[in-house]
């Protein structure tokens, strides 16, 4: 019986390092994945880059600081290092991971192969684009586990390797719900929208900042509920259901993105297959 008290108390003690469950949740070190680095117990929260770009740090159980580091589709398997404010750096592995193919038949051939004033435009979106995902504001995220934007089953998953009319465009960089025109879209978390557009590929779309990097974009709606600078609460409406821009159909494309790297939004609803 004191043996195994001895033994209860001994594994009490150690959870110093034990996982909580934000890390159990979100660390899936792969291509396109999170990787969860454990920080430490400083009083204060430290800061964090990965690449050059600023890592979402919070608190987990009140204890120990974490950096959530999205990782892009297109990092190596491998040692990877992110940098802290001391000038530390700190390792972690990143896991290979196998994304499967899928082949799409567009009939607009100006979707598969744009003319050069289409091209055009597509670049200035872009451009537009990457300047929302490097925003970075101090804000906590409310919610890291997050809710499903909308009400359906998912259709694409993140990473196919997507060949439009049998040529290969750029990887499936979000996660698709199949729902019906006219659904309505909620926030995953609370956040502020920051860009609203009309775009060639993604038809018209909203970005939500969650705070510290953590940013959703939401694509080919049939219509937008919100302005840029409106503050959304966790589950607020932010538009609707639609098929605008290069989509076959009526459905949800969800990007999330980590440190300016689009990452499987599946690991954030607890919906992660490796
Ligand atoms: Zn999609």
């Amino acid at each position: 019986m004191r043996l195994f008290t001895l033994i209860t108390l001994f594994c009490l003690a150690l959870p110093a390092h034990a996982q909580g469950f934000i890390t159990r949740l979100l660390d899936q070190p792969v291509p396109g994945g999170v990787a969860v680095v454990d920080l430490g117990a400083a009083a204060k929260a430290p800061s964090a880059t990965y690449q050059g770009k600023p890592l979402l740090v919070i608190r987990e159980d009140g204890q120990r600081w974490i950096a959530i580091v999205g990782l892009p589709l297109s990092t190596k398997p491998g040692t990877e290092r992110i940098e802290l404010d001391s000038g530390e750096r700190l390792s972690f592995q990143v896991r290979a991971k196998h994304y499967v193919e899928q082949r799409i038949t567009i009939k607009n051939q100006q979707q598969v192969n744009p003319n050069a004033a289409n091209l055009k435009r597509i670049e200035r979106e872009l451009a537009e684009q990457t300047r929302a995902y490097q925003q970075f504001s101090p804000r906590q995220p409310s919610n890291l586990l997050f809710d499903k934007p909308v009400n359906g089953p998912l259709s694409s998953p993140f990473g196919l390797r997507r060949f439009f009319n049998g040529e290969e465009r750029n990887p499936h960089s979000g996660l698709d719900f199949a729902a019906n025109q006219g659904t309505t879209i909620k926030a995953p978390a609370a956040g502020k929208v920051i860009l609203i557009g009309d775009y060639f590929f993604n038809g018209k779309t909203v970005f939500v900042d969650h705070g510290q990097g953590l940013i959703s974009m939401f694509c080919h709606l049939s219509a937008i509920d919100v302005r840029v600078g409106d503050e959304l609460p966790r589950g607020g409406v932010l538009g609707k259901v639609g098929a605008t821009g290069r989509a076959t159909g009526p459905h949800l494309h969800w990007n999330v993105s980590l440190n300016d790297a689009r990452v499987d939004p599946a690991i954030f609803i607890g919906a992660f297959k490796p």
